[in-house]
């Protein structure tokens, strides 16, 4: 089938549309509607099914695969393999759902899971998705405040977590901070579940604390039933970043999240079941969630979950792994093959990856060359996908399931099933013509696998995505532009969200954290282009006493205290990649920044006319602070 005529129909016929690709999955209740949009923007799709996420991943498939492998767990941090079969893994989710439930979860509570990439974070996820509870995965390498606030905001009866996660053989204690963040939350969860990989200390609090391991071994026999849920209640919620310093809870359904991910499989990424997939991402990002744990089991594949660096102990690892397991389909971000594009060739040609057939990278903009290397080393079609944490799957794409469409270099592609796109101009809302940058939107309803709302806050969801230009469209906040073919290209961000190395972060909730260093008076967060990471942030701060930064190395120790700030309350993840110190910053006269005028200074443009700006010294201030 030609591509247009299939995404065509799933514009024009939505409802008859999804409801066929809806048969991909299992419900045990069939659904009475397919599409309520009744009070838009609030989509509901499936109304009255009755499924469930972890049926349809695990159970579902035993007829036919239980001896078939389902989680294959690799980590070259700690040296340790393990494949677990679909029945397998059933049983240890059952086993996690027990222990949940032995310690009071129920239906419709939330769980929070704060681990490394280790099997039972998988466990805790399908656990919470069989019985009800909502799952809230939080990514192992933020600290201790990013932490407190997401308890906050989720108020979670149970944490899960670990010992400790490791990166680059550096071992990376958890206990320590996760204490340190139900200390400052204010909500309290009634008990915390650890699992000790004998990794680092652990100290327990009596009570609170539960071990695992004993509670695993004295439930491994459980028989925990799926329990069957509405399509629309929720299955998860996931944080991420946006224009306050506050996250978003992206809140998630069940039947429709789980039709999107079995339509992707088939038409997106083309597995088949029984083949293997792996996706590189963490299970504390969005990718993780799609296209490592649910995707991939939901397809019936096996999914790998890997714990390490591209490079260590070399630039092999990933391709030994492709070989050893026969993986078809592999996912990861253009960050991470820019690190293996500075190795030697040698380690890729080592090994037989002649079973891949494509691989899929996301989370940030794809350049020409990294494209072009990567695709030409392993002799595959490289297929770069558009989204966002808030769909879930992917927006732009090339569907190769349905119709071989030619890539375009430079742009992820057309728009996927059932999103109705839109280039509009900031200002008036108008349609953007062929070639013309606007704000990339989309048109209401938001095909299913979208979030449902932002968690306990109906009216932030309205407000912030579909109020955001001039008439009701969903913003997804990124620049980008039509071609005339129809091809989109994506431009970088309209609001202060920057990209470092595929992760999104907000530069107000860096800008918080630095702001808590007591010398420091003011600060502007902006994300600088970089050949690497996509863009590193830097950080210019106004300091309250600036002889405390007189001379050279006064100045890289407070650097190294302020990384050492950021690395205390978000994690490394949000530590700046410079801390450069001035007296004054570009700001209007209203006291706004002028961020962008500070991102074009550093990345050697021109910031352009600046008619509204305070004190235009303020921008040679920047310049003299980039100076060596
Ligand atoms: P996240 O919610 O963390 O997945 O980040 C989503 C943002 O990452 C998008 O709004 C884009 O700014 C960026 N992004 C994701 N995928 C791509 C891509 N394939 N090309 C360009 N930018 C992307």
């Amino acid at each position: 089938m030609q591509y247009e005529q299939f995404y065509r129909r799933s514009i024009e016929q939505p409802e008859s549309f999804w409801a066929e690709e809806a048969a991909r999955i299992h419900w045990e209740e069939p659904f009475s509607r397919t599409l309520d949009y009744s009070r838009a923007p609030f989509a509901r799709w499936f109304i009255g099914g009755k499924t469930n996420l972890c049926y349809n991943a695990v159970d579902r498939h035993l007829p036919q695969r239980a001896q078939q492998p389902a989680l294959i767990a690799v980590s070259t941090e700690t040296g340790s393999e393990r494949t677990y079969t679909y029945a397998e893994l059933q049983q240890e989710v059952m086993a996690m759902a027990a222990v949940m439930q032995s310690l009071g979860v129920e239906r419709g509570d939330r769980v929070l899971i704060y681990m490394p990439m280790i099997a039972e974070a998988v466990f805790a996820m399908l656990a919470c998705a069989r019985i009800g509870a909502v799952h809230s995965v939080v990514f192992g390498g933020f600290a201790s405040n990013s932490l407190a606030s997401r308890i906050d905001d989720a108020q979670p009866c149970l944490i899960v977590s670990a010992d400790a996660g490791s990166r680059g053989g550096k071992v990376i204690p958890y206990k320590g901070l996760l204490d340190e963040a139900i200390r400052q939350a204010g909500h309290k969860p009634a008990r915390v579940l650890l699992v000790d990989r004998g990794l680092a200390d652990l100290p327990r609090t009596p009570e609170r604390d539960a071990d695992y391991a004993p509670l695993r071994r004295q439930y491994l026999d459980a028989q925990v039933p799926v329990t069957w849920l509405e399509s629309n209640e929720t299955s998860y919620i996931l944080y991420t970043s946006g224009t306050t310093g506050k996250p978003k809870g992206v809140q998630r359904d069940i039947g429709g999240y789980a039709v999107a991910l079995a339509s992707s499989m088939q038409h997106i990424f083309c597995g088949q079941p029984g083949e293997t997939y792996f996706c590189t991402s963490d299970i504390g990002w969005v990718v993780g969630h799609s296209y490592i744990v649910y995707g991939p089991l939901i397809h019936g594949m096996a999914t790998m979950l890997y714990e390490g660096l591209p490079i260590r102990p070399d630039a092999g690892v990933w391709w030994s792994i492709v070989e050893k397991y026969k993986v078809t389909r592999m996912f990861s971000a253009p960050t991470a093959i820019r690190v293996l594009k500075k190795q030697p060739p040698e380690f890729m040609q080592k090994y037989d990856t002649s079973s891949l057939k494509a691989l899929y990278l996301a989370g940030e903009p794809l350049d020409e060359t990294t494209s072009s290397w990567i695709s030409d080393a392993l002799k595959v079609p490289v297929i770069d996908n558009y989204w966002q944490t808030e769909s879930g799957w992917p927006i732009i794409s090339i569907a190769r399931g349905v119709d071989d469409k030619p890539t375009r270099l430079g742009s992820p592609g057309v728009p996927m099933a059932g999103y109705r796109m839109a280039i509009l101009n900031e200002a008036t809302g108008a349609e953007c013509g062929a070639n013309e940058k606007g704000v990339v939107a989309i048109e209401g309803p938001l095909p299913p696998g979208c979030m449902q709302t932002v968690y306990g806050d109906d009216e932030r969801f309205v407000n912030t995505y579909w109020r955001s230009l001039p008439r009701e469209v969903y913003s997804t906040f990124d620049w980008g532009i039509r071609d005339a073919d129809g091809y989109y290209f994506i431009l970088g961000r309209t609001d202060d969200v920057i990209n470092v190395a595929g992760h999104r972060l907000g530069t107000r909730e860096i800008e918080e954290s630095i702001s808590s260093h007591p010398n420091v008076s003011e600060v502007a967060v902006v994300g600088v282009e970089d050949k690497l990471k996509g863009q590193a942030a830097y950080a210019f701060v106004i300091l309250k006493n600036a002889d405390a930064a007189a001379t050279p190395q006064q100045k890289s120790a407070l650097e190294a205290e302020i990384m050492g700030v950021v690395d205390r309350q978000i994690g490394a993840v949000g530590r700046p990649s410079r801390v450069l110190f001035v007296g004054l910053l570009p700001k209007t006269r209203s006291g706004k920044l002028l961020r962008r005028a500070i991102q074009a200074i550093c990345e050697g443009r021109d910031p352009g006319e600046l008619p509204t700006i305070e004190d235009p010294a303020a921008l040679e201030q920047v310049r003299a602070a980039l100076r060596p």
